[in-house]
């Protein structure tokens, strides 16, 4: 119940924190925690600034560093089941590269994260269903580089991976026309795609971690329902996005190519915070339109659509300034 209260309360928008683990490394280089958890409230985290004083943050849930994958899905399980009920769902996780973003939504085989889970759940919740519903699932992937979007899942041509536009439907739903969707039946099915797609971010890049951190990559999950008691029809969308790096780039280090991605990250990343933030103020005007990451989630952000925000940090002492960036944005989103 008091789940409910709190998701009227901010028009549907929830933010979570996720701490990784201290890595082997860090302690050699002399690094220390400086993420506090509170044992007996898992929604609220200290930092222990380099004075020694305290700063404090409340979430909707925190996750401390042992927490594991199975434990973070189960806080999410609901948002997947109202998928199958109609809604609209968005679920980002933002922070600092190194922090976890890709642990969280995508995982590892031995470890699987949320993408992997959330399908998942949707094919077990549909054949539980299927007496008196009927569910069609599709995948389509897509990356957000310099405010340009690819289909990692579309045909390849020469010129590399298909460029996609973004155009208003006849319903006034956002639309990437040419979006490739895959018809899926069961997790393997997926894993096929998403292995697929995650290959063809690769293509044409040198090193694809570092490509990786400054693109946003999106897997966009379409379920098609028909109800076989009443004839109703029904589509909806499950975004799960695993943004760019949001790390500040020093300006005098960085130039031509590297300065202009920077400044493509800031800008979508700043736009997706505008959003989020006017969504939970329930201002009139919501400013979809600054980035291509926001207009292409205009349909799924806001109305009685859900949004999820994992806010992923490291407890290194040497990414105090950055951990603070990254709670300082959650705060201004919740
Ligand atoms: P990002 O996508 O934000 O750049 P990654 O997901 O690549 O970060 O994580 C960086 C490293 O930390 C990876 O080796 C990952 O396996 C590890 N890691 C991140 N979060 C956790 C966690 N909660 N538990 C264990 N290892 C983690
Ligand atoms: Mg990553």
């Amino acid at each position: 119940r008091l789940y409910n209260e709190v998701i009227e309360l901010r028009g549907n928008i929830r933010v979570f924190c996720r701490c990784r683990p201290l890595k082997q490394e860090e302690i050699t280089s002399g690094c220390s925690s400086i993420v506090e958890f509170n044992s007996s409230e898992d929604t609220e985290l200290q930092i222990v600034c380099a004075d020694s004083s305290r700063k404090q943050f409340k979430f909707d849930h925190v996750f401390a560093p042992q927490v594991g994958q199975e434990a973070v899905f189960a806080q999410i399980s609901p948002l997947v089941t109202s998928v199958l009920d109609g809604f609209n769902v968005c679920i980002f996780a933002y922070g600092q590269t190194g922090t976890g973003k890709t642990f969280t939504m995508e995982g590892t085989p031995e470890s699987r994260g949320v993408n992997y889970r959330t399908l998942e759940k949707l094919f077990q919740l549909s054949e539980e269903r299927s007496g008196s519903m009927k569910y069609e699932l599709f995948v389509s992937m897509l990356e957000v580089y310099n405010e340009k979007i690819r289909d990692l899942l579309g045909e390849n041509s020469s010129q590399g991976l298909k460029r996609l536009d973004i155009k208003q439907a006849a319903d006034g739903t956002q639309d990437v026309p040419g979006l490739h969707e895959a018809c899926v039946h069961n997790v393997d099915e997926v894993w096929v795609q998403l292995q697929a797609g995650t290959q063809n971010r690769a293509v044409g890049s040198t090193n694809v971690n570092e490509l990786s951190s400054r693109s946003h990559c999106l897997l966009r999950v379409t379920v098609k329902s028909e109800n076989l008691v009443n004839g109703q029809r029904n589509r909806s969308h499950l975004w799960l996005v695993d943004l760019a790096g949001s790390e500040r780039v020093g300006r005098t280090e960085v130039e031509g190519e590297r300065l202009k991605e920077s400044q493509f990250i800031n800008k979508s990343l700043s736009a997706l915070g505008d959003v989020i933030s006017a969504l939970a103020s329930k201002t009139n005007h919501i400013p979809y339109r600054n980035s291509k990451l926001t207009h292409l989630l205009q349909s799924s952000l806001g109305g009685d659509c859900k949004t999820l925000m994992f806010t992923q940090i490291s407890p290194s002492s040497a990414d105090l300034g950055e951990t603070l960036c990254s709670l300082n944005f959650a705060s201004r989103v919740r």
